[in-house]
């Protein structure tokens, strides 16, 4: 899961982004509102954290935008107490959900749990096939019963591959969604990881759950 966090107070964009990725999000950071809209085109988000009141380009103007151009994840704005209208102007422009500063972090994660779980059909909250369940909430996952311990981003490629069951999924594809901008495409990130978790998963087991198949990706 893929989030831009839209903030030019870096202090706040920083807690947020480290708070997010110690969650296992992929995290971006664009610190005005033209910033924002170039990573959104560049870059596939699922959920995009939106302070409002931004340099260059405001971030009603952002929102606006973001869905004239058929932006299809989810937008939370952060709000100052009193712009009960920009709340309005914001919703009205396509954001999904608003948080009103200063807010617990808490609360940011649990909105874009809550919105990650609205947004399409592929986005179940707990995932249980072949024996394996994965909760997203908790980032917990267990195979006949048995609890794996996971690193979030483990967790993250599992959850990936369970949505998209059956399909190969390139590695430049798991690099987009679960690595944030700073992953280098040309490193062996992806393997690494995929080798741990395939160890971990498989550790007492006689079959494989996720198969490499050459030059096509990974699949589940
Ligand atoms: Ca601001």
């Amino acid at each position: 899961m893929r989030v831009l966090v839209v903030e030019d107070e870096d202090a706040i964009a920083s807690a947020i982004e480290r708070g997010l990725t110690k969650q296992g999000y992929a995290v971006d950071v664009a610190h005005d509102g033209a910033e924002a809209l170039d990573k959104a085109t560049v870059n596939t988000y699922d959920v995009i954290c939106l302070d409002l009141n931004l340099p260059r380009v405001d971030g009603l103007e952002v929102c606006r935008r973001l869905r004239e151009d058929r932006f299809a994840g989810g937008i939370i704005m952060l709000t100052a107490r009193s712009s009960i209208r920009e709340r309005i102007e914001g919703l009205d422009y396509g954001a999904d959900d608003y948080l009103v500063k200063p807010f617990a972090f808490s609360e940011l994660a649990a909105r874009i749990r809550a919105i990650t779980r609205r947004e399409g059909g592929l986005r179940e909250p707990v995932i249980d096939t072949r024996g394996l369940e994965l909760d997203p909430n908790t980032n917990r996952a267990k195979r006949e019963g048995r609890d794996i311990h996971l690193t979030p981003k483990e967790f993250a490629l599992v959850y990936y591959l369970a949505r998209n069951e059956g399909r190969a999924v390139p590695q430049e594809e798991l690099l987009e969604h679960i690595w944030d901008e700073h992953a280098n495409p040309f490193t062996q990130t992806v393997k690494v990881h995929m080798n741990n978790l395939r160890r971990k998963l498989n550790e007492g087991f006689d079959d494989q759950l996720i198969e490499t198949i050459r030059g096509k990706g990974y699949v589940l």
